[in-house]
């Protein structure tokens, strides 16, 4: 917007999307009235400790280099083990940085309010049409289930596929280097993402398929009643550790895009638009990138919200499209996991890694020599 004239920016949600979206907003334009709406009370969110990638902190770096700095000065792991039924394989994969998601929120909040942004919580926003006229510009980035994308859905055209796997996150104190844990059981096989993101804490995530999930009885029980179930299970890798709750309930991933990203001056980030899949560990960093990009659209077209817009949709949606390609083929690889016989740790680590089409065999073969060699051997 040119000259004095103050832009004024309604977001709705203070997750990831909006929260940076918000800093580097008022970071562009001082004088900006940036509003967060986030209907939760500060502190609260749900999940555990979130993953970050050297390529993907570093993709931000430039945008906000003090928010890079913040989210990568904790736990950080550089291996990662792929278990199957009790044998180890460990390999070399690039440094990834974890937070839990609640310090995560917390810095950005921190950073964006002395910056100047405002966040309102326990406000729970239902856009209008009203409110288009009455704000200059309205993020929606309310998450996957934005009631935003709902309210405008004939034009944002959303197109949402539920995923056939079952997932619980849930958090145990045991210490986790980044792992797949895999198990062969008498019910189906029974997945878990583990991974220590601060001093005591690792996450957990459970995943199995439906027909695991009918047999076990999932369905009929209540949250605490699957969160015990899935302890004694993974008894043998929890090694007596609890699996602890944190708004943890059973859910299937839904892999979401949208045919339109804009509605006047309305527009959808992050999860609220597209989302990649909790096995490529990087929807926080694609929400955060949307933020990056809506920045440099508006502020390339000096803030005319029309021109920034389309802007946006047509700088973002190439990338976007591509990353949500190579979630796709993580989202097929899991999912035809519980159908299939595992019985060769390092072929399944192979796999694993290989399974976006983002690392080639001879990637992994020049970090991981001794576990390539020791499997070119066994196949002989
Ligand atoms: C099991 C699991 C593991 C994951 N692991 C990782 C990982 O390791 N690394 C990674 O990068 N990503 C991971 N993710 C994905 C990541 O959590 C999301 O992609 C990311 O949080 C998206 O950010 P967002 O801001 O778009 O949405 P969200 O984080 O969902 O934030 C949306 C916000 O909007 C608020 N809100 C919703 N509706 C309203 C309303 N009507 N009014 C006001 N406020 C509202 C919500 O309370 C929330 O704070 C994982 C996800 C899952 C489920």
């Amino acid at each position: 917007m040119e000259g004095n004239r103050t832009v004024r920016i309604l977001v709705v949600g203070g997750g990831p999307a909006g929260l940076f979206f918000s800093l580097l907003a008022k970071r562009e334009v001082p004088t900006a009235t940036v509003h967060v709406r986030e209907q939760n009370p500060p502190g609260v969110t749900y999940g555990w400790g979130v993953a970050f990638s050297e390529s993907a902190a570093e993709a931000l770096r430039p945008a906000a280099p003090d928010v890079v700095d913040a989210l990568t000065a904790g736990m950080s792991h550089e291996q990662m083990v792929l278990s199957l039924d009790g044998t180890d394989v460990p390999v070399h994969v690039g440094r990834s940085y974890l937070n839990a998601r609640w310090a995560l929120l917390a810095a950005l909040e921190r950073i964006a309010c002395e910056a100047g942004v405002t966040v309102e919580h326990e406000s729970e926003a239902a856009v209008t049409e009203a409110d288009l006229g009455d704000w200059d510009l309205v993020v929606g980035a309310d998450g996957v289930n934005s009631r935003t994308r709902t309210r405008f859905a004939e034009h944002f055209a959303p197109t949402e596929e539920l995923g056939s796997n079952w997932l619980a996150w849930y958090g145990t104190p045991r210490a986790y280097p980044p792992s797949i844990i895999l198990r062969n059981s008498d019910h189906g096989l029974l997945m878990s993402h583990a991974s220590q993101f601060s001093p005591d804490l690792s996450n957990f995530t459970v995943e199995v398929g439906q027909e695991t999930f009918d047999r076990l009885g999932f369905g009929d029980m209540t949250e605490e009643e699957s969160r015990a179930l899935c302890e004694q299970l993974f008894a043998d890798s929890l090694d007596g550790a609890p699996l602890r709750s944190n708004h943890s309930p059973w859910f299937r991933t839904t892999f979401l895009s949208c045919g339109h990203w804009t509605h006047h001056n309305l527009v959808l980030i992050g999860d609220a638009l597209h989302t990649v899949h909790p096995s490529i560990g990087s929807g926080t960093r694609f929400a955060m990138r949307d933020a990056v990009y809506l920045t440099q659209a508006l502020a390339g077209s000096g803030w005319d919200v029309e021109v920034g817009l389309k802007e946006f949709e047509r700088a973002r949606k190439p990338v976007a499209d591509a990353f949500q390609a190579a979630a796709k083929r993580s989202i097929d690889w899991y999912e035809g996991l519980p159908g299939r016989t595992i019985t060769h740790p390092t072929k399944f680590a192979l796999e694993y890694l290989m399974r976006t089409g983002r690392v080639s065999y001879r990637d992994f073969r020049r970090r991981n020599r001794d576990v390539v060699l020791g499997y070119e051997r066994d196949l002989r």
